[in-house]
């Protein structure tokens, strides 16, 4: 696991990487402003930083274990998913295997 830069941070190469790290900059982000809070020190938005930096902590933490999204959801090759319960079924075939659903015409 490399940390240099946001491209295969987490051993992962494709075309949508620079939109993975969000949660991570999102965190940072947070951090940021509870650190901004924490030095700015007005009583009121002060009580705030904290709550901010722990938060932000933990999004950009938790942000290194979540799985990663990977787009549209594709059926296998050769089915498509039925139009009423999202079951893979051949794409030849009329009602779905599952809910015996009958498939619009494309
Ligand atoms: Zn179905």
């Amino acid at each position: 696991m490399e940390f240099g830069g946001c491209r295969n941070y987490k051993g992962v190469v494709g075309a949508d990487d620079l939109l993975r790290p969000q949660l991570l900059i999102g965190g940072a982000l947070v951090m940021l402003l509870g650190v901004f809070l924490y030095v700015t020190a007005f009583p009121l938005v002060f009580a705030w930083s904290f709550p901010f930096i722990v938060g932000g902590g933990i999004m950009a933490l938790i942000s290194l274990f979540v799985p990663e999204s990977e787009g549209p959801v594709q059926p296998p090759e050769g089915s498509k998913f039925c139009v009423f319960c999202s079951t893979p079924m051949p794409v030849s075939a009329e009602r779905c295997t599952h809910c015996n659903g009958l498939q619009p015409k494309e």
